[in-house]
């Protein structure tokens, strides 16, 4: 079979860079580190259809999701597909449903890590986030849903201590380490071309192990799927509340129970945008 290979792209664990001035549309280095976000996407969309994918489709996971663009793919097929934008339903998950196998190129180690560059979970304003008792970053989250449907995760990509979530949640999944975080805005790099090299010798394995029926098992979260949200502030928390069906565990944190994954990752969605944006004092 011809396997339909789903990328999902953020920004902070691309190989090169640190720091917001980077990250952030806008800020003067944003130009520079855009381009080497599309260069790693491109890398793994080119080795992806060398090793016959039969659909490609890429999804931007970066801040307002327009930070991809056909430029970083021309000259690649005319059938990679690219979903850009905000206000998406699964925002980094989306387009995920009905695909083959999981890509996480770029991604970054949850909120709370030590010596991750640009460690959180969606805003800056999340504490940490349970599910089953387990705690999840972005990644954590993505995989689980990758798993409802059915789609195992066939490489990760981002700094040293991403590998640890990774080597936790999905043993069986490749890791490229692009950097290691000596600080929260500092990291000791790895020279582009050696990343590039890992992502598409990575990439081509993936494919052709999904190809054969191979490849690691889907990540499958226990039902009803138990979440645990706490926030940087009690008031975030109090906002939080207006969710139906939630309970307050304690001043910075809300729980609620949902019967199947998806569920759960919306209401994460719903729960991290109702309880960002108050100030810390
Ligand atoms: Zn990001």
């Amino acid at each position: 079979m011809e396997p339909k290979v789903w990328i999902s792209v953020d920004m902070e664990g691309v190989g090169g860079l640190v720091d917001r001035t980077q990250f952030m549309p806008g800020e003067p280095e944003y130009k520079r580190a855009r381009a080497e976000m599309m260069a790693e996407m491109r890398t793994v969309v080119e080795a992806a259809w060398d090793a016959g994918a039969g659909r490609v489709v890429v999804n931007d996971s970066h801040d307002g999701q327009l930070n991809l663009a056909y430029d970083g793919l021309f000259g690649l097929p005319p059938r990679t597909e690219l979903i850009s934008g905000m206000g998406k339903r699964f925002a980094m998950a989306e387009g995920m449903r009905g695909m083959d196998l999981a890509l996480l190129i770029g991604y970054h180690g949850r909120s709370g890590t030590s010596l991750a560059v640009m460690d959180h979970t969606d805003s800056g304003d999340v504490w940490n986030v349970f599910l089953n008792d387990i705690e999840v970053g972005e990644l954590g989250l993505n995989a689980y849903l990758a798993g409802y449907y059915g789609m195992p995760v066939g490489l990760v990509a981002g700094d040293a201590a991403l590998a640890l979530e990774v080597r936790a949640l999905l043993p069986d999944t490749p890791f490229v380490v692009t950097k290691t975080a000596v600080g929260r805005r500092a990291a000791r790099l790895i020279h582009p071309d050696q990343v590039r090299d890992e992502l598409r010798e990575a990439t081509r394995r993936a494919v052709l192990q999904v190809a054969r029926g191979q490849g690691p098992e889907p990540l499958r979260a226990k039902t009803p799927v138990a979440v645990r949200v706490s926030f940087m502030t009690s008031e975030g928390a109090d906002a939080a509340m207006l969710y139906p069906g939630c309970t307050r565990v304690d001043g910075r944190s809300v729980a609620a129970s949902f019967s199947d994954m998806e569920q759960a990752y919306l209401a994460c969605r719903t729960l991290f945008l109702m309880g960002t944006g108050f100030p810390l004092y």
